[in-house]
């Protein structure tokens, strides 16, 4: 079996209780579920896009995952 340097994917629980996987070369979320064990497929397909991967290597991505932190965090609902 040929090993291929693959991304690591750390989980986030969101609010709702689902989760999302998120892929550490690309910074991109690759799956969102409702069970945590339900992200593994969608972790073994994830290619990453070329054109994102450039957006990381020029520092433009870090904007943009900032601001889906910032978003994520404004779908609690404060009741
Ligand atoms: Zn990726």
């Amino acid at each position: 079996m040929a090993h291929l340097s693959r991304p690591g994917f750390p989980h986030r629980l969101n609010p709702d209780g689902s989760y999302d996987s998120i892929c550490t070369v690309c910074l991109a979320t690759v799956a969102t579920v409702r069970k945590e064990e339900q992200l593994y497929p969608s972790e073994l397909a994830h290619l990453c896009d070329p054109l994102r991967l450039y957006q990381v290597s020029q520092g433009s991505t870090a904007l943009a995952v900032r601001t889906k932190w910032a978003a994520s965090s404004c779908s609690l609902d404060p009741d």
